[in-house]
């Protein structure tokens, strides 16, 4: 049922892609909005999203999910070049059961350092300082 229940307009990143609500851009183009996830579960945890708007990966266009991984990959060798982590997560949630709280679909890109444990998943952990973000959007821009 959460699977294909209707697209709800007024999710976080829908508010976010309307510029009804602020985010740590990292990376714009025509089709997808790249940004800071603001309860980071590493350093560096960034959010792909595209513009059009889906619930999941089940009901996105199989052109817009093309275009979707082809910047998600791109990103995550900007986070690699830009902070260097040991290894690199890339998780994306179907369905509140299967762990999503955004119903807009979006591809998490969570860097994974040896010495650091993963936080929590779903805005349970600590809200970021919005200026390590920026400072962190900064340097992985510059790397795309
Ligand atoms: P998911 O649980 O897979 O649906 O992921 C949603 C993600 O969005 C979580 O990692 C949240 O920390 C993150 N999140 C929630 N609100 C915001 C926001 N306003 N800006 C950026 N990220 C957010």
């Amino acid at each position: 049922m959460t699977l294909h229940a209707p697209y709800d307009s007024d999710n976080i990143f829908a508010k976010i892609l309307r510029g009804e609500m602020p985010c740590v851009k990292v990376f714009e183009d025509d089709n997808i909005l790249s940004f800071m996830d603001v309860f980071p579960q590493s350093e560096g945890h960034t959010l792909v999203i595209p513009k059009a708007p889906s619930r999941n990966l089940l009901e996105t266009n199989a052109k817009d999910i093309g275009r979707l991984f082809g910047s998600v990959q791109r990103i995550a060798k900007a986070v690699e070049t830009a902070l260097k982590p040991d290894g690199i997560i890339i998780t994306q949630f179907n369905g509140a059961p299967a762990g999503q709280t955004v119903f807009h679909t979006h591809v998490h890109i969570i860097p994974r350092y040896e010495s650091k444990a993963l936080g929590a998943h779903g805005g349970t952990g600590e809200m970021a300082d919005m200026g390590m973000l920026q400072e962190l959007a900064t340097k992985i821009s510059a790397e795309l």
